[in-house]
């Protein structure tokens, strides 16, 4: 056995989720000395739990103008696309208000130009990981379906023009078409857009652990262990772990939901909150297969064919990130799912995540602004199974003293530290 006291590396990256793991990948590329802790398993948290959707058109967050039109369904807390905790609300009305303060047009188009630059990059990578890590067999390139059972044309006419002012294509369908491209749902759906260069995979957990193997064959080092604090040490770090620590030059925070827990003690207050959702799997009908993953619109559910079955995955919950778990969203819209899409039986236990969301929706990618060698790499939202990678490969250009793939100054840590 051997006691890590005294290791030195040149870069340890905190956390082994898709942005942890892509920054060890990139650094490791770079030719740097890398290790990544974790306490689990790589890609056993967020990076797990998600639809598993490369979304190539999800360049609007939450926060955009029409989220105002929404708000008044969501006040009485029945809705099952967002459920709020009003305690928490009370002790988060500052995050709150600038989340909202954040849904203008004018402040939306440059945070679109921002994540669209984001996502491209983060294509490019993950296409061509997956190939090198051996999981090419998990990504389907048959795109993305948002549907409504309401006459949305003029929603989905509006989404497509808005997607086209980026180059993103999508192609409008009435039921027939939505028929053609999935024969095996009940044909419920008057309207639809097809994300045509949206990709997805039947498991996010297995993509991240096959790049994370790829880090460790490069000769990149995974520890399995649990974080405790990180302390600047003359030039560089120290990691305390809780069975030893890590000396390095640079440390790189991609823990998710939990980065904000670690950045306390040094001062830095980080409005991280955490937008939770839950899924659910069913083993699948074989007769009745699943193509690609559906957004129903109106139902506020998503449904993905996974390796282990049809993965239903729910809204959003606004609430403290460790406050116990309330199935109410996954219970409304499971019978909702199973109407449209004959499944079978519930695979194994409902499953919880964070979403980790700061107010203006964009991930903080970066030095950390008053200590040399801390870099910060979270806040990824909705998207960060897209988005892992080339918040992970700026990162690491970053450290080399390069230049990143695309534009990075929206995701300062500045702008809030
Ligand atoms: C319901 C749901 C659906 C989603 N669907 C999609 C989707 O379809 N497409 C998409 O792009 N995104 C999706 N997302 C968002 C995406 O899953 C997240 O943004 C992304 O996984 C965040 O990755 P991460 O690496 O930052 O965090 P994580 O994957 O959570 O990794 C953080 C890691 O840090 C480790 N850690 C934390 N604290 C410590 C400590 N003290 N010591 C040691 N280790 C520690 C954890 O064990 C964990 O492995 C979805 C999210 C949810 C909840």
């Amino acid at each position: 056995m051997s006691d890590h006291r005294g290791t030195s590396v040149d870069v340890v990256v905190l956390g082994a989720g898709i942005v942890g793991v892509s920054a060890a990948i990139a650094v490791r590329q770079r030719g740097m000395s890398v290790i990544l802790v974790d306490r689990r398993e790589p890609g056993s948290e967020t990076s797990y739990g998600n639809a598993g959707i490369l979304s190539s058109g999800s360049i609007l967050p939450l926060n955009k103008p029409s989220l105002w039109a929404a708000l008044p369904g969501y006040v009485t807390n029945r809705h099952a696309a967002l459920r709020w905790d009003p305690a928490w609300a009370i002790r988060n009305i500052d995050w709150l208000a600038r989340f909202l303060a954040n849904a203008t047009p004018s402040r939306t188009r440059p945070r679109a130009t921002a994540l669209h630059g984001l996502i491209g990059a983060s294509l490019k990578l993950h296409r061509e990981w997956i190939v090198k890590a051996d999981a090419g067999q998990r990504i389907r390139e048959t795109g993305w379906l948002k549907v409504w059972r309401s006459d949305a044309v003029a929603t989905a006419k509006e989404e497509q023009a808005f997607l086209a002012e980026y180059g993103i294509e999508s192609q409008i369908l009435d039921r027939q078409a939505i028929s053609a491209l999935e024969p095996n749902i009940v044909p419920v759906y008057k309207v639809g857009i097809l994300h045509t260069q949206t990709a997805s995979v039947d498991s996010p957990g297995a993509v991240v652990k096959a790049y994370a193997k790829m880090f460790a064959d490069s000769g990149g080092e995974i520890r399995q262990s649990d974080i405790k604090a990180i302390a600047p040490d003359g030039e560089g770090w120290r990691v305390l772990l809780s069975d030893g620590e890590i000396s390095a030059r640079h440390v790189v925070v991609a823990l998710g939901p939990w980065s904000a827990d670690l950045l306390r003690p040094l001062g830095y207050r980080v409005p991280l909150a955490f937008e939770r959702g839950y899924h659910r799997e069913f083993k699948p009908n074989p007769a009745r297969s699943l193509l690609r993953p559906i957004h129903d619109a109106d139902g506020s559910f998503l449904m993905t064919p996974m390796e282990q079955g049809i993965r239903v995955t729910s809204g959003v919950e606004l609430t403290a990130r460790d406050a116990p778990s309330s199935f109410a969203q996954l219970d409304a819209v499971v019978p909702v799912a199973c109407e449209v899409l004959e499944f079978g039986e519930a695979v194994g236990e409902p499953w919880r995540g964070a979403r980790p969301t700061l107010p203006d929706s964009l991930p903080m990618i970066g030095p950390a602004p008053r200590h040399p060698g801390l870099w910060l790499a979270f806040g990824n939202q909705h998207i960060g199974f897209t988005t892992g990678p080339a918040t992970g490969a700026a990162i690491a250009a970053m450290i080399d003293g390069a230049a990143p793939s695309f534009d990075v100054g929206a995701f300062s840590p500045r702008r809030y530290l």
